[in-house]
């Protein structure tokens, strides 16, 4: 766990707080629709792909690749320091989340870089899911 105490926490919601209680327990879920078997995150109501509103929280393997990325030199609140790395991650079940990059310098980060979701403990005992670079071979 790595600990970001000067980072802003979510304020969970009704739809959100069993995402942020999955990842107290450094564990990273998404919806899955059980209509039409749609990945998708951030949490909605109804599936964007039927609207179907059968879906269920599932676990993630926390496996990705980076889809987009860019290097933040300025930090938009205090919190952050700079410069870091925000990043749209690709999970292996077909849905993504911009996040960001805890470690790897960005020469080493490039479009379909394989990651791996790590956890960073902030204010008032809440996680973030965050992603480091994968080990070869993971
Ligand atoms: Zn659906």
């Amino acid at each position: 766990l790595i600990v970001g105490n000067d980072r802003p926490a979510p304020i969970p919601t009704a739809l959100t707080a069993p995402f942020w209680e999955a990842a107290a327990r450094s564990t990273l879920v998404r919806q899955v629709c059980g209509a039409c078997g749609q990945n998708f995150f951030t949490p909605r109501l109804a599936c964007p792909n039927c609207l179907s509103e059968s879906w269920s929280w599932e676990e993630s393997s926390g496996r990705g690749r980076i889809y987009s990325f860019t290097v933040c030199h300025r930090a938009p609140v205090p919190g952050f320091s700079v410069p870091y790395v925000l990043a749209i991650v690709e999970l292996d079940e077909g849905w993504s989340m911009l996040t960001n990059l805890v470690d790897g310098e960005p020469s080493e980060i490039d479009i379909g870089t394989q990651v791996q979701v790590a956890w960073l403990s902030v204010a008032d005992g809440q996680t973030l899911p965050v992603f480091r670079l994968a080990a070869a071979g993971q």
